[in-house]
């Protein structure tokens, strides 16, 4: 058995780019080993810069912060939709992730996490990058029904506004990882291990992970 791990992490660095509400994170050279003796660097940045997980706290008043999440959310079995063939700000219906799942011959449940390929990761930093299409309500109640643990897209937000997914799987403690990359390698694979462990933030509403796929062939 061939193990392969496969990197769905954006490279993080000064001016990586983020959704318009936020700043542009800087990665500050703080002391260097030339005059200082030792190297590090200074993080300036939103929980929400790059590669990163929501908590339900970004969108639900009291909703839990990611310090309180099990850590269960965060190590799933996984699933790729190709959402590629959608059009700009297009809706991902209920029906486009029910015939996904049935070609690919999975059922998912609670330990799952459901990622959605539209490509628009390579579009990072550009205008059009924000018309990625967005998961609907419906596809939202829909995987709030079947349970699963987490959801996660290769674009700046699982949707578009007014947020019809966040306000639908956060309030069921459903997870929601963003600017995922590196999907389109996961076609057509069931079951791969997904790893996204986000740092410990006190009262965090998010937090940057590095994410992983292990696949097993
Ligand atoms: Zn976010």
């Amino acid at each position: 058995m061939v193990r392969k791990i496969i990197d769905l992490t954006m490279p993080l660095k000064t001016g990586s780019p983020v959704f318009p509400a936020y700043p542009i994170p800087i990665v500050h050279t703080w002391v260097n080993v030339k005059e200082h003796g030792f190297y590090a660097n200074l993080l300036l940045l939103v929980e929400h810069t790059g590669t990163h997980v929501d908590s339900p706290a970004h969108f639900i008043a009291d909703g839990k912060t990611i310090d309180e999440l099990p850590l269960e959310k965060f190590i799933c079995r996984g699933v790729v939709v190709d959402a590629s063939m959608k059009g700009e700000k297009e809706e991902i219906k209920r029906e486009d992730v029910e015939n996904a799942l049935k070609n690919l011959g999975v059922s998912v449940g609670p330990g799952w996490i459901v990622l959605f390929y539209t490509g628009y990761d390579e579009l990072a930093g550009r205008p059009e990058w924000f018309n990625h299409p967005g998961l609907g309500e419906e596809a939202s109640k829909y995987l709030v029904q079947l349970g699963v643990s987490a959801v996660g897209i290769d674009a700046p937000s699982i949707d578009q506004p007014p947020f019809p997914a966040h306000k639908t799987l956060l309030p069921n403690d459903i997870v929601v990882y963003e600017n995922l990359t590196n999907l389109k390698m996961l076609l057509g694979v069931r079951g791969f291990k997904f790893i996204g462990l986000p740092l410990k933030i006190v009262k965090g509403s998010a937090s940057p992970v590095r994410a992983i796929a292990i696949v097993e062939e």
